[in-house]
């Protein structure tokens, strides 16, 4: 290390935020292919005033944080967050006190549009404030609106919108958080609202509009849009793979009046055998979904020899392999089920069959196909002896 001010950047990656949807918190879901995280990682590994990353994550994370910041540079190892965002701050503040670098960046892991530029401009700023931060001028006029109707048309003059990254002296942003959480204020909603509170001195500097905070589903599908040169006609550019997992199953009938079949029980002169509810639909599935994704099989997630997955609901195995899938930053792009036995008839339930799937796996019935077949006597099947099934799934994941 030189004589020159080391700068660290503290990432603050441990909220939970679910208005984004899906089953991943919304900094490890994919935009172009890409996790948010590390996309907002990149925008500060990428510049050389920034000597060092440290960032604060859900204890429940720590394989996503792995994964997804493989190969970067400048990290210290992830610290676990508190109960609010300005708790989590805090502790990250702690983390790096070892280093006590000259300048701390706290910024917003759902940011990744951040440039250089603004990174470069609050930096700056720190030569001759105790703090500076990102922000915008408003541009819309500000209505006050009680029960849908306006009551006041407030001045905008002044009025600016905050952004992050905000940069501080280091040791004063450390003392200010540790004095508020001391005085039990736990409700600041920003990191210049702690120095406001504590009277530090810290400017506004230029933010971007690009530079936003990824909250709703429509604002991370737009950001995917932008990153993979989706065009207005729904066309791309090849920044993912698309990978087919198989699988198969079979169950032999046993004394019983119904089997369970993709979910959905069928009255039958017999019942099938198995641990689970023996739906051997939803097996084949599972395994072709966890094929798809190279997490191993059925049996290795859920031991038949584990007494707490006796009877259980093939759909809990079904949707664990869902997530599984989700985790890896991956979509389900079709499934492809084919039942095979000389009774009961499964046409008759194809469609609530679709209709289960689509539940489970929160995925369109029209990517969703259940199927019939016979083996003309032959075999086991053709013996009457049992239910076979077997599976196609196809994901689309980040390349
Ligand atoms: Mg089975």
């Amino acid at each position: 290390m030189g004589a020159a001010p080391q700068n660290g950047v503290l990432v603050v990656a441990a909220g939970r935020g679910s208005r984004a949807g899906g089953a991943l918190a919304k900094q490890y879901q994919p935009i172009g292919g890409q996790a948010v995280l590390r996309r907002t990682l990149e925008q500060f590994v990428s510049e050389e005033r920034i000597g060092m990353i440290q960032v604060v994550i859900h204890p429940d994370d720590s394989e996503l944080y792995e994964n997804c910041t493989e190969g970067l540079g400048k990290l210290n190892p992830p610290v676990f967050g508190g109960e609010t965002r300005q708790a989590s701050v805090r502790l990250g503040l702690e983390a790096l006190a070892a280093e006590n670098p000259a300048n701390v960046l706290i910024h917003d892991a759902a940011r990744p549009f951040v440039t250089g530029d603004i990174i470069c401009a609050v930096l700056d700023a720190l030569e001759a404030h105790d703090g500076a931060l990102a922000a915008l001028p408003v541009a819309d006029t500000l209505k006050q609106v009680a029960d849908s109707r306006i009551t006041a048309t407030l001045p905008r003059d002044n009025l600016w919108r905050a952004q992050t990254p905000q940069g501080f002296r280091f040791q004063v942003i450390r003392k200010a958080h540790a004095k508020a959480a001391e005085a039990g204020k736990t409700d600041f909603t920003d990191d210049t609202a702690v120095a406001e509170w504590a009277g530090l001195d810290v400017a506004a500097v230029m933010g971007s509009e690009a530079n936003i905070k990824l909250t709703t589903s429509e604002d991370m599908r737009m950001a995917d849009d932008k990153l993979s040169g989706k065009t207005a006609a729904g066309s791309q550019t090849g920044t993912y793979e698309f990978r087919t997992g198989t699988g198969y199953d079979v169950h032999a009938f046993t004394a019983g009046s119904s089997v369970t079949l993709c979910g959905v029980e069928i009255p039958h002169s017999l019942g099938l055998k198995g641990h689970s509810d023996a739906d051997v639909a939803m097996h084949a599935l599972t395994d072709a979904l966890l094929g798809a994704v190279c997490e191993g099989d059925i049996g290795a997630h859920f031991p038949p020899s584990d007494p707490q997955w006796k009877g259980a609901p093939s759909r809990t195995f079904l949707a664990r392999a869902a997530e599984l899938v989700a985790r890896r930053g991956a979509a389900i792009t079709h499934v492809d089920v084919t039942i095979i036995c000389e009774a009961p008839k499964i046409g008759p339930h194809r469609e609530a069959m679709r209709a289960k799937l689509s539940e489970v796996l929160e995925l369109d019935k029209s990517r969703i196909s259940v199927k019939a077949t016979t083996t003309e006597g032959l075999g086991y099947t053709g013996r009457r002896e049992g239910i076979a099934a077997q599976a196609a799934a196809t994901v689309k994941l980040p390349a």
